[in-house]
This record gives C-alpha cells, structure tokens and sequence, in this order.
C-alpha cells in the first residue's frame, strides 16, 4: 500500500457509530491519554529492513496521534471493545478463569496508571494464541494456558503484552483504519475479530513485548520466563493465511486485506523480541 493511501486513510477518520454498539452497556473507562513510551531502539529491529521498520514506525505515532485527537474517547473505545466481545460470545464459547483473574488483577494493580481495567476470557482453542479487543478485553486460548501451565511469570507476560497493546492505541488503531475506509459503511463482525487478531504490524508486536515486559516486572513477575516464553510461542508469521482468514479475509475491503498481510509479512523474529522485553526492563514508566 503506497504511503499517500495510508495518509488518506488516517486523515478522514470518525469514531464508530453508535448503532454498532447497540444495546451494550458502556462499562465506565477513564479518559485517560495512557503511558507514553519512547520510539524502539535501533539494536532491537534487528530481523526488520530498516526502511520498513521506520516506515512502520511513523504509521503508528501517525495512527495513535489521529486516534487520540479524532474523538476516540475511552468510553468509545471501551463500547466497541465490549460490543466485539458480545459478538464473539455468540460464536464459540468464553469462559473466565480464577488463574488468569488473578494474575491479571495483579497486573491492573501494578502502580502504572493504565487506560483501562482489563479483563480477559479463555476460548477453547488449542494454538497458544491471544488477542486483544479494544477497551481492555482479552482473549486467550486454553492452549495458551496449557503451554504455560505451572508457570504463571509467563502467563502474565502474555497477559501483559496484550494489556500493552490496548493501552498503545494499537487494538483501537485497528477500527480507527477500518471506519475510516470509503465504503465501509456496515460492518461485518468476522472481519473485524479476523482483524484484530492479524493486524498489528512488527514494530507494534515488538512495542507490546517491551511495554508488556515493563508491566509484568512492575507487578513483580520474573522476565526470564517472559523470554523463554518467546522460544516457545510458535511463530505467527509461519501460519497459512487461509487457515487462519477463510472467508473472513476475502470479506475485507482490499485495502484493508493488504494492511493485514502487510502486517504479517513483518512479523519481528525471536531474538528481536528478546530485545525488547530486555529493554522493557529498564523502560522508565
Ligand atoms: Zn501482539
């Protein structure tokens, strides 16, 4: 995708309707700006061409900066993410868990003044996986909680990463691309769940890992189980994009279905997010 489409895009955005959200109760959410974190260091992109790392880069700052001046708010975004989340509940079954309650509780109490009170809710799925809807809703799957059985520093890292990228805009930046596509006047829910689990970019995925990492070490989680958690996680980018997309993806307007791919296509490697959790460590917040 050239870079004037993508300015477009970004420039002509609009908070979601209310209608999309119908009927879902608002949970209360601070309107707060969230934390402010600097740019990736350099020695981290390692994995990434340089250019499009860059490139990746300013889409993001651009992406949160429109996001926060083009009116959406907490409470907007919060709506969104409870209504996605509704949708999900009458396609397979959730279920909420006193394990991951736990450690997240510990993670929303520790001391970084976050956006939102997270929440999150186990999907039986056997693939180590987990997403993050807009406004602090995550889901995970039991093969995540399988995989990190016995090893609740990793399960909180997980957690963490994607608690990360819902307080850095990146899950609401997500819809903010989607409402601001020409034509895309009537939303369809599997597109956007597909969305929100493909389409944060590399640089996006390495900013998660390191805020992620700042977080769980706050509450008082070990890192080292952060990183040999990386070693085990099986690598997104390997997976065939039909299984994962179906029809879903074909659904997408073809912009759109490039910024997904795009996404993908750039996922950072291991030792790269090895990286920035190591510099989450001393990520002052
Ligand atoms: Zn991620």
């Amino acid at each position: 995708m050239s870079w004037p489409l993508w300015v477009s895009l970004l420039a002509c955005s609009g908070p979601p309707s209310d209608e999309a959200a119908e009927g879902v109760a608002a949970p209360p959410a601070p309107n707060r700006r969230g934390v402010q974190t600097p740019p990736l260091p350099e020695r981290c992109l390692y994995g990434l061409d340089p250019q499009l790392a860059q490139r990746l880069m300013e889409l993001d700052t651009l992406s949160r900066a429109t996001l926060m001046g083009g009116g959406w708010d907490g409470a907007r975004e919060a709506k969104l993410g409870q209504s996605l989340l509704v949708t999900l509940k009458g396609r397979v079954n959730l279920r909420q868990d006193p394990r991951v309650d736990t450690l997240l509780t510990r993670l929303n109490l520790g001391g970084v003044p976050l956006r939102f009170e997270h929440t999150a809710w186990v999907l039986d799925e056997a693939n180590p996986n987990a997403y993050a809807l807009p406004g602090g809703r995550i889901v995970l799957s039991a093969g995540l909680l399988a995989l990190t059985e016995g090893d609740d520093d990793a399960l909180a890292f997980a957690l963490a990463h994607e608690l990360a990228h819902v307080e850095l805009y990146h899950s609401a930046a997500v819809y903010q691309r989607l409402w601001a596509t020409q034509g895309w006047a009537d939303p369809a829910w599997g597109p956007l769940l597909a969305l929100t689990r493909h389409a944060t970019s590399a640089t996006q995925e390495l900013e998660a890992d390191r805020l992620g990492a700042a977080l769980a070490q706050r509450a008082g989680f070990s890192l080292d189980a952060a990183e040999a958690l990386l070693e085990r996680l099986p690598p997104a980018a390997s997976a065939d994009l039909s299984d994962l997309f179906g029809a879903d993806l074909q659904a997408l307007p073809p912009e759109l279905r490039a910024l997904v791919l795009d996404g993908l296509g750039t996922h950072p490697n291991v030792e790269a997010r090895r990286c920035a959790v190591r510099d989450g460590a001393t990520l002052p917040l």
